[in-house]
């Protein structure tokens, strides 16, 4: 069974704004994203789904 990834998901640090990919697995057959451990400029973990984070600022 063939399936295009897609596009990686995309997190926005709460603290200081920095966007990051979301870091990809692979996982029976789909592939799941999940947001960075810390913020590599603040080292915060407090991350909001880039989606989210739109839709929240332009409310
Ligand atoms: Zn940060």
């Amino acid at each position: 069974m063939s399936h295009t990834p897609e596009l990686p998901e995309r997190y926005v640090c709460d603290n200081c704004h920095s966007v990051y990919a979301g870091t990809v697995s692979h996982d029976g057959g789909t592939y799941h994203y999940s947001a960075p451990d810390e913020c590599a400029a603040c080292g915060s973990t407090e991350f909001v789904a880039f989606e989210q984070y739109v839709r929240h600022k332009t409310d």
